[in-house]
């Protein structure tokens, strides 16, 4: 059985469950089962939090490390990060506006992590936009072995963004290291795979509990949150995305979408941009007429490093959390939503729910606790499907403008990509 299926199963269990358990409060059976579930839920998220710091760190250096191949490419390179950036730039924002407009999650008490919530100092809370900055200096030029300890994600990601870009200027001189960390990477999103296979008994326990303790308002909470999400997710997919590559890349939607067809499907169907990238490099090059060079530098990078999709859901869920245990974020601590949100990104691995783990980075910068993760599991394969599509999608209307742009460009000396070795 899929392990979709086999979450939808778990799910609807949890829910059942979660049912019955409320008709018995007040009871040992009530109390027992909790306890169970408390143990089986914390067993996953403990899991997703331990393979943090290594996911992230080998996820960054081995995308930044990507860049490698077109370190000549001075425009090719240039034209692909700023596209990258630009349309995540603009996803966040309307991730963040949405949650906004929409007040997602607003006026609820959830007690489900109200433990961790008191445990729990927010390092930002009482920042203005100057001491924010002064502090983030301070806490994030540490030792590294001291931020891999103490679970410093940003100041991982800074170290690891330097490695990575030394291994590109470094180029043959670091080829063990670059392989190495490769291997690790590889290693870790084998771990991954295997937590992976938790799921259902984590979302299982999880939804129960939910169901058992919580206001059943909650859930229609929740369902409306995944629903907002996912309009805006289509929105910055259907509007947004093909109106920049109309302008920039003077493609018409129309034609774009008849193109990467394929591609969207499987990034529907498998939650993952990595499994889909020989699809997205086929659709590009064959449908939509870019240069198999230039997809071969942008498709995989962009695999790594241009998340749209998961950059809009980390920015609106942190806010939807923010609301639910009825923390006001300050502008000052929803700009650090931005750019974490946008880190947690790049170190997402194309694989499915990725965005799920470094969202507890997301979370831990603007004082939630990696608990409130658990509110967000239960939806999140649902959610997966669509901001993977959108994930894909960015990256092939990345390689059409840069195809655009770089025209005039000598490429050749670039290794071509074959679509069917990838
Ligand atoms: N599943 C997504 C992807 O492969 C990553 C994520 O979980 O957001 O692009």
């Amino acid at each position: 059985m899929s392990l979709n299926s086999q979450i939808f199963i778990a799910a609807l269990l949890g829910v059942v469950v979660g049912c019955v358990l409320r008709v018995y409060p007040d009871t040992a059976l009530f109390s027992n089962s909790i306890y169970g579930l408390s143990i089986m839920s914390s067993i996953f998220i403990g899991c997703l939090k331990m393979l943090l710091v290594p996911l992230i760190f080998t996820s960054i250096v081995v995308g930044v490390a990507s860049l490698e191949s077109g370190k000549q490419l001075g425009k090719v390179w240039k034209v692909t990060l700023m596209c990258s950036f630009t349309t995540m730039s603009l996803s966040l924002i309307l991730g963040l506006t949405c949650a906004h407009i929409f007040e997602v999650g607003k006026g609820m008490d959830v007690s489900l992590f109200k433990h961790a919530m008191d445990q729990y100092h927010s390092p930002a809370q009482s920042l203005d936009t100057s001491s924010f900055f002064t502090n983030f200096i301070q806490n994030t030029l540490i030792n590294p072995f001291k931020a891999f300890s103490d679970g410093n994600v940003l100041s991982v990601v800074v170290f690891a963004m330097l490695i990575g870009l030394a291994l590109v200027y470094g180029g043959n001189k670091f080829q063990h290291i670059r392989t190495f960390n490769e291997e690790f990477f590889n290693l870790v999103m084998m771990l991954v795979s295997w937590i992976m296979k938790l799921a259902p008994f984590g979302i299982f326990a999880l939804l129960a509990k939910l169901i058992a303790k919580e206001d059943l308002s909650v859930i229609s909470r929740l369902a409306e949150f995944a629903g907002i999400v996912t309009g805006t997710t289509l929105f910055h997919g259907l509007i947004v995305l093909p109106t920049l590559l109309w302008i920039f890349g003077r493609m018409s939607p129309i034609k774009f979408f008849k193109g990467a067809r394929l591609a969207l499907i499987t990034a529907f169907a498998t939650s993952s941009s990595s499994a889909t990238m020989p699809l997205s490099m086929k659709c590009a090059q064959e449908n939509l007429g870019v240069r198999p060079k230039i997809t071969g530098f942008v498709i995989p990078l962009g695999s790594h490093l241009n998340m749209d999709g998961t950059a809009l859901y980390e920015a609106a869920a942190a806010l939807f959390v923010a609301n639910l245990v009825g923390l006001e974020l300050s502008l000052t601590q929803q700009i650090i939503v931005c750019l974490t949100a946008m880190i947690a990104s790049l170190g997402a691995p194309g694989i499915p729910s990725a965005g799920m783990v470094t969202m507890i980075m997301v979370l831990q910068s603007v004082g939630l606790p990696a608990e409130a993760i658990a509110i967000l599991l239960p939806i999140d394969r649902v959610l997966d499907t669509v901001r993977t599509m959108v994930n894909v999608e960015g990256d092939m209307m990345v390689s059409v403008v840069v195809d655009r742009y770089t025209r005039d460009e000598n490429i050749d000396h670039l290794p071509t990509k074959d679509v069917a070795s990838t």
